[in-house]
């Protein structure tokens, strides 16, 4: 069996940076299915797709071509039907199209087995809100990261900024919250820990040292 570690948490828990940062230092793949859903919501938006018309985005799950490159730097960069999306799928816009179209149970399952698709040797660290409870519900450590929604919140602003977009905390603290609510509560794979997930709070700490707590549960 090809191991699999899942990072599942809202947004802003710090899951991205983590999950890039212990994949790197496990040398395993890694999966950010948030990237996946928000692809699928800014292509709807390109093809100028009615929100409200779920046959239409599930269409669009399936057809949309996704593919994850690094640039030059190793930094990686998301191409959508060709095109370079990852400034794009990066704003706020395209999370809350991406929680909106995520609520709907077809779009989830078309988009499954791709992700599955990423569990190869020698093994996948996978980030989202589902990848331990329908994913990947044999993985072999699951950790569920929280924070507080302040400094979630404050967390997005300092990397919207330094990307140059012009957003305001207290506006953002909204977004957040609003589609912490919409994923807790849609009917198919709503946020929430897996009964076996380990749960880490990250408010206050710093990166090194939740990369170092999440490592030590690999090699107990
Ligand atoms: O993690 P990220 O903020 O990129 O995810 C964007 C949105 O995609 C989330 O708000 C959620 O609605 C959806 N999503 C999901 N399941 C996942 C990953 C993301 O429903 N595994």
């Amino acid at each position: 069996e090809i191991p699999v570690l899942t990072i599942d948490g809202p947004s802003g828990s710090g899951k991205g940076t983590i999950s890039r940062a212990v994949a790197a230092r496990l040398g395993w793949h890694y999966l950010d299915s948030g990237a996946l859903y928000r692809a699928i919501g800014v292509a709807a938006g390109w093809a100028d797709l009615d929100l409200a018309d779920p046959a239409a985005l599930v269409r669009c799950a399936f057809d949309t071509d996704i593919g994850f490159r690094p640039d030059a730097a190793g930094e990686p960069r998301v191409v959508v039907n060709g095109v370079d999306a990852t400034d794009e799928l990066r704003t706020e816009t395209a999370g809350a199209a991406a929680s909106a179209i995520a609520a709907i149970p077809e779009v989830r399952a078309a988009l499954r087995d791709r992700q599955r698709a990423f569990r190869r040797p020698p093994g996948l660290v996978a980030d989202g809100r589902d990848m331990g409870t329908v994913i990947f519900p044999d993985a072999r450590r699951k950790v569920f990261l929280t924070a507080s929604a302040e400094e979630r919140a404050e967390r997005r602003y300092k990397q919207l900024k330094d990307k140059g977009v012009s957003v305001t905390l207290d506006g953002l603290l909204r977004e957040i919250l609003a589609r912490d609510a919409r994923d807790a509560s849609r009917a198919v794979a709503p946020l929430r820990p897996a009964d076996d997930a380990v749960r880490i709070d990250t408010t206050g700490l710093g990166i090194d040292t939740v990369v170092e707590r999440v490592l030590a549960l690999m090699h107990p």
